[in-house]
């Protein structure tokens, strides 16, 4: 009750990091309160589970038809909170939400039927199989600022569609566009409790792992993901890992250079570098190398940086001073290693208190920090390779195993070198639009994750499988049941021969011995 009152005390604020303006300041849920949450969430699954996956589905239809409408509104207040473009606030947040509801409402109706599994023993043909998806319960979901409106609403609605109520933890930095998700799914109707959200910091999301949700997914960086894994083994809380990643682009030597470099250029720096899948290391082959970075640093320098309110802004600020203090550490570290700036380099303080100009850099290597640890800020750092087997070495060289890009003018080579590369997505002459492809599953491998979400493998995550077998002659005793002897055991031989010998007469000799067992009455 102590810590309870004390962590009520704790206040968190939203705040414009274009301009500062301090947004709304909300008091941090309590542990109680966080609890209290879990269990109304608990009380109400059933009868969510109960409603149907047409029910559900149709709830999550009205609710990509009510943020249709909103759309606008949203995304400015989505611009407001996060500091990105309008226009990115648009496509990365609304349509993605909206585009992810959809599927998860389609594809839930196809999951929700059980999946036959055929039996090969003929023994075990007596019994029909199937797998049965079924919801955990209450999913606890814990996400960052970054894509503050998309992540809990992409993982919220699937949780969703399978069965499950959810209490969602949003980032303490953007809880404006995590209570529209609430309220645009309450509008479309959502039973009240269904979907709770709990504001609040680090501590609020450390008692939603405490309290008894039934699966986590958690999306934010390795270190915070460490310490979520830890404290969910304590009691094998399942759990879905979306961390950090350092996204490599490799641009082999007959990539076309044009289309590259913008790619280059609008990867590094959507949502101002802030994006997990955002090209944070480019190695281009030798042959182009200084033609594309010197083609990248005249594009960077056509961007304009501003408020993302302004429709014509291209980059926004960074989230917030501590953002900005880590890009600004790894550009440095990066030119006293002998790095060498092409663009940008500086923080922009006439534009507001968060902003940092689109930089790029070259002669950059591995023992740099940029080239090593997640920037997440709009830097675009160009090394060479000399061929494809250097670029698989350089690109594999990394803690992050997020998602990673190839540009070549020949897709079948770019698939080949793409298969070498240990990435959750690889890309073929595209970078981060795959978060936009609802069918398509998002995570990592090493630090940058574990499990999935989006996709078929996402709605997956969302439900535990159960495996129902059902007799189809119930008056029949097994034949394997007590009652061995020498005379069964003859049989079961041949039955193990008739199944696997490797000679046809041995076979069929088995089946003979074993065929008695069939009307074997055994003991019991
Ligand atoms: P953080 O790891 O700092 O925070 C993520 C979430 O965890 C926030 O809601 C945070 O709350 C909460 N949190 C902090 N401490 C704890 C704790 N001890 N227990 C439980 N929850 C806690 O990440 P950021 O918000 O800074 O997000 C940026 C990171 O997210 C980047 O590394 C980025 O790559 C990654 N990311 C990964 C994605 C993916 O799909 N793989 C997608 C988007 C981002 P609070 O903010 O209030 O401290």
């Amino acid at each position: 009750m102590a810590a309870g009152s004390e962590l009520a005390t704790r206040v968190i604020a939203s705040m414009n990091p274009a301009t500062g303006e301090r947004l709304q300041e909300f008091p941090c849920a309590s542990d109680a309160e966080v609890a209290a949450a879990v269990e109304r969430a608990r009380a109400v699954q059933p009868a969510w589970q109960a409603a149907g996956a047409a029910f559900r589905a149709e709830v999550l239809l009205r609710f990509v038809d009510v943020l249709s409408r909103r759309k606008t509104e949203i995304a400015r207040l989505i611009s407001r909170e996060a500091g990105k473009p309008y226009v990115e606030a648009l496509l990365t947040e609304v349509l993605v939400a909206m585009d992810a509801a959809r599927f998860a409402a389609d594809e839930s109706l196809v999951m929700s039927a059980p999946e036959p599994v055929p039996h090969r023993n003929p023994v075990m043909k007596m019994k029909r199989g199937s797998l049965v998806r079924q919801p955990y319960g209450v999913v606890g979901i814990i996400s960052p600022w970054n894509y503050p409106f998309s992540i809990p609403a992409v993982e919220a609605t699937a949780a969703l569609a399978m069965g499950n109520t959810v209490v969602l933890k949003p980032s303490e930095l953007t809880s404006l566009a995590a209570l529209e998700v609430r309220s645009l799914l309450i509008s479309a109707g959502l039973p009240d409790d269904a979907l709770q959200v709990v504001l609040g910091d680090g501590p609020t999301g450390a008692a939603l792992i405490a309290s008894p949700i039934d699966k986590l997914v958690f999306t934010g960086s390795v270190p915070t993901g460490k310490r979520v894994a830890q404290a969910a083994a304590v009691r094998l809380l399942p759990v879905v890992l979306e961390l950090g990643g350092k996204d490599a682009m490799v641009v082999l030597d007959d990539a076309d250079l044009e289309v590259a470099s913008s790619a280059a250029v609008w990867g590094a720096f959507v949502n101002a570098g802030q994006t997990c899948l955002s090209v944070e290391r480019c190695y281009v082959h030798s042959s182009l190398y200084h033609r594309f970075a010197e083609v990248c640093a005249t594009k960077t320098a056509m961007l304009k940086v501003g408020n993302g309110l302004d429709e014509t802004t291209e980059i926004g600020p960074l989230i917030n001073e501590r953002q900005l203090s880590i890009v600004e550490s790894h550009v440095h570290d990066a030119l006293q290693l002998g790095a060498r700036l092409l663009f940008g380099g500086a923080r922009l303080p006439e534009k507001g208190p968060n902003f940092y100009a689109p930089t790029v850099l070259v002669d950059v290597n591995h023992p740099m920090r940029i080239m090593r640890e997640e920037t997440f800020g709009p830097v675009l750092p160009i090394m060479p390779f000399d061929s494809d087997d250097d670029a698989v070495r350089l690109a594999n060289d990394s803690e992050f195993a997020l998602a990673a890009s190839v540009w070549t003018r020949h897709p079948g080579r770019g698939e080949a070198l793409a298969r070498r590369i240990r990435a959750g997505t690889v890309m073929v002459n595209d970078v981060v639009s795959c978060f936009g492809i609802s069918e398509a599953p998002h995570g990592g491998i090493k630090s940058s994750g574990i499990g999935r979400t989006h996709g078929r493998l996402g709605l997956e995550e969302m439900s535990w499988i159960q495996y129902l077998d059902s007799d189809r002659l119930p008056g029949m005793r097994k034949v394997w049941w007590y009652g061995y002897g020498a005379e069964f055991v003859r049989q079961m031989e041949g039955f193990t021969d008739a199944l696997f010998a490797t000679s046809l007469p041995r076979r069929l000799r088995g089946a003979m011995r074993s065929a008695g067992s069939l009307f074997r009455k055994g003991r019991l």
